[in-house]
């Protein structure tokens, strides 16, 4: 059975940690478009650099034509989870034309609990592993990652500045998809912990 799932929350929500714990289980792909535009390379990057560095959503035809590539690729076959797209609801529409999706988990954070996390976000520059030096979950050396010993950085993107002006792109122009999708729907609250979030998970789709 293919598992194409989305993933939708405010920066912060731990959609990320959850989307990777979930792909590795189901051995199916995390595509991350924020990722895939961080790791563009080429004549577009310096355009990207600049949304993304403001905070702002890079325009539709660019991601979706970035993630259409992705998705074509034969790692896909059993499935992918997606995570940062669709942001908006031109985005959910293009998909539909693209894929059939199976479900969509939700995961829901208060705008002081995101910006709290955000501020201690850091992830290695080596292997892209997240960790957060205020909350959870934090590296035992700080500034270098437990994995690989990589350095730990911050993106550029989580300036106070730019992370408000994510959340409110979040409530709305995100927050919209959701009724899209939703007889797909499944929400999760993500003031829980890791472990508890990733069981509870499983446990709405069903999956042992
Ligand atoms: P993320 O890593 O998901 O927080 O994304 C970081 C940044 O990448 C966002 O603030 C946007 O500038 C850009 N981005 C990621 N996904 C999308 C998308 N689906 N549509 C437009 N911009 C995106």
């Amino acid at each position: 059975m293919t598992q194409k799932l989305i993933f939708i929350g405010p920066q912060g929500s731990g959609k990320g940690t959850q989307a990777k714990i979930l792909a590795e289980k189901l051995s199916i792909p995390h595509i991350s478009t924020g990722d895939l535009l961080r790791e563009a390379k080429g004549e577009l990057k310096e355009e990207l650099d600049n949304y993304m560095n403001e905070g702002k959503l890079v325009p539709d035809k660019l991601i979706i034509k970035i993630l259409k590539q992705r998705i074509e690729k034969p790692d896909t076959d059993n499935g992918f989870i997606l995570d940062g797209f669709p942001r908006n609801t031109a985005q959910a529409k293009l998909l539909e034309e693209i894929t059939k999706i199976d479900n969509v988990i939700e995961i829901t954070l208060s705008d002081e609990e995101a910006i709290k996390r955000l501020s201690g976000r850091v992830n290695c520059e080596n292997c892209n592993a997240n960790y957060n030096e205020l909350t959870a979950p934090k590296p035992k050396q700080k500034g270098i990652c437990d994995k690989c010993n990589g350095d730990l950085i911050k993106r550029n993107d989580d300036t106070k500045e730019a992370v408000k002006k994510r959340l409110e792109i979040y409530k709305q122009e995100t927050q919209p998809v959701l009724e899209i999708y939703d007889n797909l729907l499944i929400t999760i609250n993500g003031e829980q912990t890791i472990q508890k979030i990733a069981t509870e998970i499983l446990e709405r789709l069903n999956i042992r």
